[in-house]
């Protein structure tokens, strides 16, 4: 098949994400009852982070929500972090508590990872969480993943039967990733940096999601005709333009239908994340 891949509009589909989430939270907060609450913590000065974090306060508020962003400064000790989160922990208002990564070096992630109350982990790192994930009990789910799967969702309703491969194994992407797409019912490969010849393990794969962290990493001619190709990578290039982890013009004339980046996974995390809180909140306070 050749021609043009019919181009999956992440944009759209997180601002009719978002106007769902508000049209709920507008119905919460008309019959009384409060708005969820959503706390980021940023701690130090990481310009990609300060962007990230400033995007969920907007796009929180703008739904309707109380989002507080507590910043920190780039030495706050890690006994004062694990403080902050105990207090979030304690405090009923809190749905969501989001410690944005990377931290400084000299505060251990995975200590605060678990500190969290994973009832209200949003981000879905905290151990007890990813095991519910992939047990398949999991009610918040990872929110790039997630992302991810609403929009092949859009294209394919169905996924029975399919035969799926994620490249990258990480814990935020590739194998919640994986774990959703066996939920679905795909038959699911993961391939990663030690993976033997890719394009042949990508020949037979209706669904590809590339979350390598590598621009134009999976070329077109690996990509079997009429595929769906979901590409989580974000590169910045020399010019400081973006660019997904698919060779995206080339991927355009044989995918069946294609994410672009931007404008594609990347505007879901955020939308999934307020889903998150909101999942959050009805479990906890019904
Ligand atoms: P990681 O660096 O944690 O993981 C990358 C994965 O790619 C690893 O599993 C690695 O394999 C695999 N890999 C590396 N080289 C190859 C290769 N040559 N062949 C096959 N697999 C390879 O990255 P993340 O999962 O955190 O992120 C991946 C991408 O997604 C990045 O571009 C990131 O910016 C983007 N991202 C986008 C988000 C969004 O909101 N849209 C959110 C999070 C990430 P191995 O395990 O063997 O090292």
């Amino acid at each position: 098949m050749t021609g043009q891949a019919r181009i999956i509009d992440g944009k759209a589909a997180a601002a009719a994400l978002r106007a769902e989430i508000a049209t709920e939270v507008a119905a919460l907060t008309t019959s009384g009852r409060p708005a969820p609450g959503l706390h980021v913590v940023l701690v130090g000065e990481d310009p990609a982070s300060r962007v990230y974090v400033g995007s969920k306060e907007k796009q929180a508020v703008e739904v309707g929500m109380a989002s507080v962003v507590h910043r920190m400064p780039a030495e706050t000790g890690e006994a004062e972090l694990l403080a902050k989160v105990a207090a979030f922990n304690a405090d009923p208002a809190v749905d969501g508590i989001l410690v944005q990564l990377p931290l400084p070096k000299h505060i251990d992630v995975d200590k605060v990872i678990e500190a969290i109350d994973p009832a209200k982990d949003v981000d879905c790192f905290h151990p007890v969480n990813v095991g519910r994930l992939a047990a398949g009990q999991g009610k918040l789910i990872p929110c790039t993943p997630l992302g991810a799967m609403l929009l092949l969702k859009q294209v394919l309703p169905s996924l029975a039967g399919l035969e799926a491969v994620v490249i990258g194994r990480s814990g935020i992407v590739g194998r919640p990733m994986a774990q959703l797409l066996v939920q679905a019912d795909c038959t699911v490969t993961i391939a990663h940096s030690r993976t033997r010849d890719l394009p042949e393990v990508l020949r037979r794969a209706d669904i590809v999601v590339a979350a390598v962290g590598r621009p134009h990493f999976v070329k077109g001619a690996w990509i079997k005709p009429g595929a769906t190709v979901i590409d989580v990578g974000i590169n910045r290039l020399p010019d400081g333009k973006l660019a997904g982890d698919v060779d995206y013009a080339e991927a355009l004339t044989v995918a069946g239908a294609i994410t672009p980046v931007p404008g594609g996974v990347g505007p879901m995390t955020i939308a999934c994340l307020l889903r998150n809180t909101l999942t959050a909140y009805r479990e906890r306070r019904g």
